[in-house]
């Protein structure tokens, strides 16, 4: 390693580089029997070790190498999270090629436009996907080779370009592979952005940044994983590294337990029971559906100490749930650009010694960053406002595993201090805590004023009758814009618009109340669950207040 000595004291340190496979190699050899289990996509439910994943990943290597994939080649994969997916993964950034995680649930024309945005050579799916892979192909006429993450007797039949079932394809290599050792700072993997409007845009992580980022997610006041722990991933590889858990959970040797393609209410409490989860990470949706399902079924969750709510604000209602549940709630934010963690809402002093409903509050709020991260508020004009849980501005964000330019793209993103736009609307308190109140571009300015639409959701949610809700602004002759609260009730519930009013006054400032309130069947979602405001606006465009 040629590190220059310009002093006596300089560098006389071991040079480490931060490369993903040494996670891996790390679980393998300290925690090689710790258990990956599976609710596999065929049906069963399947059981391996770190020491066999390591050893599956060398063959991927392996395979990619003989079929000539190049470091910094990109390899997608459009998977639920499997064990497979984990050997993938770790196989792809271990040859020094690049981990392109494709989000399912895009519209089929963002998925190949992102595949052959990001050029990848071959894709590795589940059979779940093959179908939909087969009405693409044509449309992405670079990518080489399909492998779909089976064996030979679930093999589809299919069109597919030189498609192979994963186990044949890894069978005929011994694994006799050494991880390929570059730069830290290489690409090892890239996800882009669930866009709601334009395209979206690709994130490309370094070993780097991943490895720290798992580091940081494995501190005592974040994800909190340890050898001792089981953590189910509900949030998929395909989000944002699965919040970096794919990295974090074999650094420390926690038992990791895969839900494949089941993300609802039973299957998940299933295995939560079955496998004795500590703890789980996935957006409120998943908690809706588990939560749900819980109540009906009158059940008790003895096992999980920790669940961790992210990719949209976690309502005081579901915070109260899971306390009563004897589980502790913690709100994550952050974003796809920031690897992800930004924020957690974790209690420290002086608010641990607040009362329980005013520390309920602070649960509330987004959190405060951990080492790595330094978030700011600013004004339109990029000038820093004051911490002082009041005023509002553009929330911006730089640290350790943040974005630096978008993949193909020389657009300068970043302020003059090294700082990201994340595009949300926050405030920070004296203490640190980030509460969001909304995305920039969904914010409501009634009279000049802004209103708050996450606060108002989450008011709305906490209704017994309501399943999710969503305020959207809409123009006014008087005020200029006022907010409309849109609902979807829990299935065999029925509530009047003026009893949810009823319900909200007095909680919330009376000129934030909505002057509407409507009613739909479903909620549309985006490709992370998120609530999707721009069909809602486009949904309700002729909606008028009533004067
Ligand atoms: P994505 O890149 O798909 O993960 O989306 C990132 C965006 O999701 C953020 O900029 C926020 O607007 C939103 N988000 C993520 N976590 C939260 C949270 N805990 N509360 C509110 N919004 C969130």
């Amino acid at each position: 390693m040629n590190l220059q000595v310009t002093k006596p004291t300089d560098n006389l340190m071991q040079h480490w580089p931060l490369l993903c496979h040494r996670i891996i190699d790390h679980a393998a050899l300290i925690h090689g029997r710790q258990e990956v289990v599976t609710q596999s996509v065929e049906g069963p439910i399947h059981r391996t070790t770190y020491a066999a994943i390591r050893d599956r990943a060398l063959r991927v290597a392996q395979k990619l190498d003989l079929d000539g994939i190049a470091v910094g080649d990109r390899v997608a994969t459009l998977a639920w999270n499997t064990w497979r997916h984990l050997e993938c993964w770790y196989g792809i950034m271990g040859t020094g090629a690049i981990c392109h995680t494709v989000n399912p649930r895009l519209f089929p024309e963002q998925i190949a436009w992102i595949i052959n945005d990001a050029a990848d050579r071959i894709v590795m799916t589940d059979i779940t996907f093959v179908p939909l892979l087969e009405k693409l192909a044509d449309k992405m006429p670079g990518v080489e080779r399909y492998i779909v993450l089976t064996d030979n007797a679930h093999m589809p039949q299919t069109s597919l370009k030189n498609a192979v079932a994963y186990e044949d394809w890894i069978a005929d290599v011994d694994g006799s592979y050494r991880w390929h050792v570059g730069d830290e700072n290489a690409a090892s993997a890239m996800c882009y952005t669930s866009g709601t409007t334009g395209n979206p845009k690709g994130v490309v992580y370094t070993h780097r940044t991943n490895v720290l980022h798992a580091m940081m997610g494995n501190t005592g006041d974040a994800m909190a994983l340890t050898a001792t722990g089981t953590i189910l991933p509900v949030v998929p590889m395909f989000h944002a590294n699965s919040w970096g858990l794919a990295f974090a959970a074999p650094f420390v040797g926690a038992k990791m337990v895969m839900p494949g393609p089941k993300l609802d209410g039973a299957s998940v409490y299933n295995l939560l029971q079955a496998e004795k989860v500590t703890v789980t990470a996935g957006v409120p949706t998943v908690w809706q559906m588990l939560l749900g399902y819980i109540e009906a079924n009158k059940l008790a969750l003895p096992h999980l100490k920790l669940v961790v709510c992210g990719g949209s604000a976690m309502p005081r209602a579901m915070i109260e749930a899971f306390l009563q549940l004897g589980v502790t709630p913690r709100q994550a934010w952050g974003m796809t650009e920031t690897s992800p963690m930004g924020t957690m809402s974790v209690l420290k002093p002086p608010v641990t010694d607040l009362p329980d409903n005013e520390k309920i509050d602070f649960l509330t709020a987004q959190g405060y960053p951990p080492f790595g991260v330094e978030l700011k508020i600013t004004d339109d004009a990029g000038a820093s406002l004051p911490r002082d849980g009041r005023t509002y501005g553009r929330l911006k964000i730089r640290g350790l595993a943040v974005v630096r330019r978008y993949y193909g793209s020389d657009a300068e993103i970043l302020d003059e201090d090294g700082y990201f736009d994340t595009g949300d609307v926050a405030t920070i308190d004296p203490h640190g805590y980030m509460r969001i109140t909304d995305r920039a571009k969904d914010v409501i300015k009634s009279g000049g004023e802004w209103i708050s639409s996450i606060e108002l959701e989450n008011l709305a949610v906490s209704h017994p009758a309501v399943m999710e809700a969503a305020v959207i602004g809409l123009p006014h002759p008087k005020w200029n814009e006022r907010p409309l609260l849109v609902i979807q009730l829990k299935s065999g519930m029925t509530v009047t618009a003026e009893q949810v009013l009823d319900f909200m006054e007095g909680k919330i400032a009376k000129w934030w109340m909505p002057s509407s309130v409507v009613f739909v069947d479903a909620m549309p979602h985006t490709a992370t669950g998120k609530i999707m405001k721009t069909t809602l606006r486009d949904q309700f465009k002729n909606f008028r207040f009533p004067v």
